[in-house]
Parts: structure tokens; C-alpha cells; sequence
């Protein structure tokens, strides 16, 4: 059986599984939370997380506030979801305002209460804050973990398809993209991205210099236009001018925008599976719906 068939045949087991019956084989997709502390926001994202279980995820990411802005929270967040036991929990760890010893102590933490895969980042400096710490850039955090805990951990790092909004040229960008597979990491996620095409010359660029390592594509849900328009200028993803001027149009008319924008997102994944794409990573927003959505439409796309 081809690859891009026993991944179509995946998908619909997942589709399967969300109209009741056996749920997926582990391992094709993952979902990100963002940490909320207390609160219905913080129920909400526990009632995600019981309902994305229909996806049979490989695991469960929670974001961490650069800066230890939210280190409460994402410590929260990851110790509930090693409690439930269903789904491994994968805290995200960044390097700015961090030290050697605050980033010791966290692992040592994170290894007691089972974590095996951290996702590695340099995380963006908060304004107002002037120190790096000790971690200038994500490799450097990189090699620090490794040089304290060895193989301990799977470390996934960021790719950005469509370059870094900071970085000065596409080509250096991969460049330290491919340091940091040197540093040891095992595999990546992307930043979303609606262009396939930045996806897959991508990952043609890297495999060029003898990068091999999985890039998973990261996959945003679209259910609210300002939002992600605001989200996708900080962080350099294009939002194709057809998808933009459609969003545009449905203004406060949500249901059409978001059976849209689940058809578009839907149509993308089928095109990263049909690429042959490791798996896929859910921007989640802590909230189920959207991506059971995209899903649900991949079933009928495909
Ligand atoms: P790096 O790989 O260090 O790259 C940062 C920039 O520096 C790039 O422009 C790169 O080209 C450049 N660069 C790298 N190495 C060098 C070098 N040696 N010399 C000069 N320039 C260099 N942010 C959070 O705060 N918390 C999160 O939980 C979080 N999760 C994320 C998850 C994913 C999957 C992704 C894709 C992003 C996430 N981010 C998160 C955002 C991320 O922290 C920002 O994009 C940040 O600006 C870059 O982080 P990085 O790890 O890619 O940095």
C-alpha cells in the first residue's frame, strides 16, 4: 500500500472514529493549547482536550510565555494532561529571559512527572524586557538540554515555510534551521501557512542539505477574520489574497465564514497528506469544534 494511501485511509478511520467507530492508529496528528490558569476558559480547554481524544493524537503541546510569563499556567496545563493519562503531554519551552539553572530545574521537573518531548523555542521577547538571558537563540537551548539530559527528551523545534518574519534571508533562515537539527533535533513543526507550495519547497530546500528529519505542517483553523489577520502579520504567514477577499466578504455572517474556512483549511491538509506530509499539528485555540470541523471536511474532500 502507497504511503499517500495508507494516510488517506488514516483520515478516514479518523472520520470513522468521530461518527463512533474505531478510533485512529496513534501518531498522524497534534494539537496545541495555550495555558489558562483558572476560570471557563481553562474548563473549555479541558473539554477540548477530552473531545480531540476522537483524533487518537500523538500528543498534547501547551505554549509557554516567553519570558516565564506563563510558567504557572503551562506547568498547570502539562501536569492535568499527564494526569488524565490519555495523551502525552509535550510542554513548549522557550529561551528568552531563561537562565542555565531556571531551565535545569524545569526539566528535572518536567522528567519526574513522565515528560518525554519538549518543543524547543526562542520565543519572542516581551516588550519592555531588555535581557536575552542566557539563550540568545533556540540553539543554543538546544544544545544546552542536550549537554544536561542527553537523549532524555524528543526535541521538536519551529520551521517557518514562508522564512521568519525577523530572519534577513530566506537562505540563512534555513541555514539555522539546519543548525538546529545539527544542535539535536529530532523533528519539527511549522508555523501555519495557507500555501502548500511554501510547505513543500520547504521541505525540498531542507532534504538539499541532507535534512531528513520529520517537519510536520502546523495547521490553523480559520473561524475569525481580524483575528487571524492580526496573528498572521506578526508571524509572517501570507494570507493568500482569494482566502482574504472571501473572509472579507462574509464580514459578520460567521457560520459562512467558518463552513469556508473549514473547506479551505480541510483542502489543505488533504494537500499536505497527498504530499506526503508526516502529520499534521493543530493550532487549536483550546477549542475542539474548528479542527473536529476541518476533519470532518478533510473525509469529504479527500
Ligand atoms: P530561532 O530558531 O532561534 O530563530 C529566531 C530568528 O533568529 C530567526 O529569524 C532566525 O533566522 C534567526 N537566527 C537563528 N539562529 C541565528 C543565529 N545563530 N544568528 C543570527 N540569527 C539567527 N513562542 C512562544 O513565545 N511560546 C511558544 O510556546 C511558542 N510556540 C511555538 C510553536 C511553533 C510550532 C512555532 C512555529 C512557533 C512558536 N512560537 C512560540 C513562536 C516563536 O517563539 C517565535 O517565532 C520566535 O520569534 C522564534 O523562535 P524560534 O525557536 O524559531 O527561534
Amino acid at each position: 500500500m502507497s504511503r499517500v494511501r495508507g494516510l488517506l485511509n488514516q483520515t478516514t478511520t479518523v472520520i470513522n472514529s468521530i461518527k463512533g467507530s474505531a478510533p485512529m492508529t496513534q501518531g498522524q496528528y497534534s494539537c496545541e493549547f495555550f495555558p489558562i490558569r483558572a476560570n471557563e476558559g481553562h474548563q473549555r480547554a479541558r473539554e477540548s482536550r477530552l473531545a480531540l481524544t476522537e483524533l487518537n493524537p500523538e500528543f498534547y503541546s501547551v505554549t509557554s510565555g516567553a519570558g516565564g510569563s506563563t510558567r504557572e499556567g503551562t506547568l498547570q496545563a502539562i501536569e492535568e494532561i499527564a494526569e488524565e493519562g490519555v495523551t502525552p503531554a509535550v510542554p513548549h519551552l522557550t529561551g528568552v529571559g531563561e537562565t542555565r539553572d531556571s531551565v535545569s530545574a524545569l526539566l528535572e521537573h518536567y522528567r519526574s512527572i513522565g515528560v518525554q518531548r519538549l518543543v524547543v523555542l526562542r520565543g519572542d521577547r516581551p516588550s519592555g524586557m531588555i535581557e536575552h538571558g542566557d539563550f540568545r537563540y533556540a540553539i543554543e537551548l538546544i544544545e544546552f538540554i542536550r549537554e544536561i539530559s542527553g537523549s532524555a527528551f524528543h526535541i521538536d523545534v519551529a520551521a517557518y515555510p514562508e522564512a521568519h518574519p525577523e530572519t534577513p534571508s530566506f537562505r540563512e533562515d534555513i541555514g539555522f534551521f539546519r543548525d538546529k537539527v545539527k544542535a539535536g533535533a529530532d523533528s519539527a513543526i511549522t508555523q501555519y501557512f495557507y500555501n502548500v507550495d511554501a510547505y513543500l519547497r520547504f521541505r525540498d530546500d531542507i532534504a538539499d542539505l541532507g535534512i531528513t528529519i520529520p517537519v510536520v505542517p502546523g495547521i490553523m483553523p480559520i473561524t475569525n477574520y481580524k483575528q487571524l489577520a492580526r496573528f498572521s502579520d506578526t508571524c509572517g504567514t501570507e494570507i493568500p489574497r482569494w482566502i482574504r477577499r472571501r473572509l472579507e466578504d462574509y464580514q459578520d455572517d460567521l457560520d459562512s465564514l467558518r463552513a469556508f474556512g473549514a473547506d479551505v483549511v480541510a483542502l489543505l491538509c488533504n494537500q499536505l497528506i497527498e504530499g506526503d506530509a508526516p502529520g499534521l499539528h493543530f493550532y487549536t485555540l483550546n477549542r475542539s469544534g474548528p479542527v473536529l470541523r476541518v476533519v470532518k471536511a478533510m473525509g469529504s474532500l479527500a
